[in-house]
């Protein structure tokens, strides 16, 4: 059976402002089965899966350059890699090659890189050998939708 994600979250509820395939932002093969969660910037964010921390990005300030603004890569055992996005600039606090467990404190949500409203962009991505792709993955628990604000909906 394919793993459940606890979310990735420290309060709440908070509630999902765009699923996969959204027409916003979630589409093309990098992105198009995350999820977005909009939740005040400062809320906890924790690995929803164990794993090895391969790339992470802190310094970025408001849109950047980076449209992933600041964000932490946590390859997981099987493969899959677990990316949290938009983070709270400085606040990441785990480093590269750095083992986290479920539930492991990995930084702040915030509003970095793209993002049109504080909230955590979290995708399951595989690397096929020609680049990077979305894959889909479910969480353990029900997550309340949201209007898509974006969209104006
Ligand atoms: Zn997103």
């Amino acid at each position: 059976m394919a793993y459940q994600y606890p979310f990735p979250w420290r309060g709440g509820p908070f509630h999902l402002s765009q699923g996969a395939n959204g027409q916003y932002s979630h589409y093309g093969p990098k992105n198009r089965y995350a999820m977005d969660i909009a939740m005040p910037e400062g809320t906890p964010i924790i690995a929803a899966r164990g794993g090895v921390v391969v790339k992470t990005e802190n310094h970025q300030t408001g849109r950047g350059t980076d449209p992933s603004g600041n964000f932490v890569r946590v390859l997981h055992d099987d493969g899959t890699m677990g990316v949290y996005l938009h983070l709270k600039k400085g606040s990441v606090c785990v480093h590269e090659g750095q083992r986290v467990a479920v539930g492991s404190a990995l930084a702040l949500s915030g509003n970095t890189g793209n993002s049109s409203g504080p909230h955590l962009h979290f995708v399951v991505q595989r690397n096929t050998g020609m680049g990077l792709v979305s894959i889909p993955y479910r969480f353990n628990q029900p997550v309340g939708a949201l209007p898509n604000f974006a969209l104006g909906m």
